[in-house]
């Protein structure tokens, strides 16, 4: 077990310039906004005792907004050395040559560009704020500024029906401007109207593809048969006959690991047109990036229950609030409504402790937190995928918090579509 948390993201403010669509902040009611205080900043920097892998400095704000964010880089450095690989993710509005020259000579490995489309129209729709800002020329010089330190410059995109066309002229972009990694995720749907925009299937792929061979209406003929009786205390042999069909069907799913959403196989199937053309474009975009040496990082389209894991636990990283508070994950750092397998959830903040009170080690090793980690190691075992489960969409009441699951787990993370793999976070 490890003593202390083997890479940080540290979130520098959760102030911001913008208000993307698709941000989780337009959700939020009650929560305080502010800086970092470089008094905290350097309690973290002098509880680490080895190096971290990686430090993220960001998390839901504007970074740059910061004016001590070189400063925290400069500081960082002189303690502990070059080993970390120290990562920024902006939406590049502030951006500027000179800020971004001084990231970099105090040590900044790479600046990651939130940038959802080569489209500037579009791109001002997704991210709304943005249109006063030169958001491509600023990545332009920080690509030639970053090549002066041997720093990269990295695209973060999310991927939604709105700008799923323009992705190949992106990846063009990201290629002509010499950009190292495009990175994309899809959409997380903190709000229903988010919901039309997904490009991804929550249920596994082998049950979307079990009842497409089976036949949707037939299935639902099966299952209504099966089941239309339920009431009487004893069924008739015709019931039995389509209940044993029924299992039949049903086993086969469960023998493979998996279990039927039937409102999600449906919705998948309705959808197969356009999940394949997702498929088809996120293979073109990747041939066409690595072919001319801009690595992509895509999702899958389907999510596959079975391989599941979190970046967070597979990684030892810990999420720090700007006031200090101590979260497993970016996702469980604030309280925020999510709409997901047609219902809506209540995500409750998550927080293990105080670094103004506690010492990041304390913190790191409390027995709920150490139990938290161990649980999700091996993540498909220990914690159920709803998005497979019918009692999602049909009131299962573990779903409308994430306080507990099924599996007796305190804390689900049994919809989080980082570990399905489906969304992305740059960590
Ligand atoms: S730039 Fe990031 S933090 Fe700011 S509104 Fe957009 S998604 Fe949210
Ligand atoms: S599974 Fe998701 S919600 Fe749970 S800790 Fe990991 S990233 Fe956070
Ligand atoms: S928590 Fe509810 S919806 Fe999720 S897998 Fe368990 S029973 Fe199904």
């Amino acid at each position: 077990m490890s003593k202390m948390p083997r890479s940080l993201q540290v979130e520098v403010t959760n102030n911001c310039n913008f208000a993307c669509i698709m941000c989780v902040r337009r959700t939020w009611k009650d929560e305080k906004y502010g800086l970092l205080s470089p008094r905290l900043f350097s309690k973290i920097v002098d509880e680490i005792d080895d190096a971290l892998e990686r430090l993220a400095l960001y998390g839901f704000g504007e970074p740059l907004l910061h004016p001590e964010l070189p400063a925290f880089i400069k500081e960082y450095r002189e303690k502990h050395g070059s080993s970390t690989h120290i990562l920024v993710v902006t939406n590049g509005s502030l951006a500027t040559p000179r800020l971004v020259d001084e990231l970099f000579r105090n040590g900044l490995n790479e600046l990651v560009f939130s940038i959802d489309s080569n489209d500037l129209v579009k791109l001002n729709k997704i991210r709304v704020g943005s249109s006063q800002y030169s958001l491509f020329q600023h990545l332009a010089e920080s690509v030639k500024i970053a090549s002066k330190y041997d720093g990269k410059i990295s695209i973060a995109t999310v991927l939604m029906r709105e700008n799923l066309a323009e992705l190949p002229s992106l990846v063009d972009k990201a290629v002509e401007l010499g950009i190292s990694e495009l990175t994309i995720s899809h959409l997380v749907t903190y709000t229903s109207t988010l919901a039309d925009q997904i490009l991804y299937s929550l249920s596994s792929e082998y049950p979307v593809r079990l009842i497409e061979g089976i036949g949707l209406e037939k299935w639902e003929k099966i299952s209504h048969l099966a089941f239309r009786e339920t009431v009487k205390s004893q069924y008739s042999s015709q019931e039995l006959k389509w209940h044993a069909i029924y299992n039949e069907i049903y086993n086969k799913a469960v023998e493979k690991g998996y279990s039927l959403n039937i409102f999600n196989i449906r919705q998948a199937l309705e959808r197969k047109n356009m999940l394949e053309e997702t498929i088809r474009i996120l293979g073109e975009a990747k041939a066409k990036g690595e072919e001319r040496g801009l690595i992509i990082n895509a999702p899958g389209v389907y999510a596959d229950a079975l391989k599941r894991t979190c970046p967070y636990i597979d990684k030892d990283y810990a999420y720090v609030r700007y006031d200090g508070l101590v979260s497993p994950c970016m996702d469980l750092a604030y309280e925020h409504p999510l709409f997901i397998n047609n219902h809506y959830k209540i995500i409750r903040r998550v927080i293990f402790g105080n670094l103004w009170r506690e010492h990041l080690r304390d913190i790191w090793l409390k027995p709920e937190y150490v139990k938290f980690r161990n649980t999700r190691k091996e993540f498909s075992k220990n914690i159920p995928w709803c998005s497979d489960c019918n009692l999602s969409t049909f009131n299962c009441w573990y779903v409308d918090e994430n306080i507990f699951d099924c599996y007796g787990n305190e804390v689900g993370c049994s919809e989080c579509i980082y570990a399905a793999g489906l969304a992305k976070c740059i960590i």
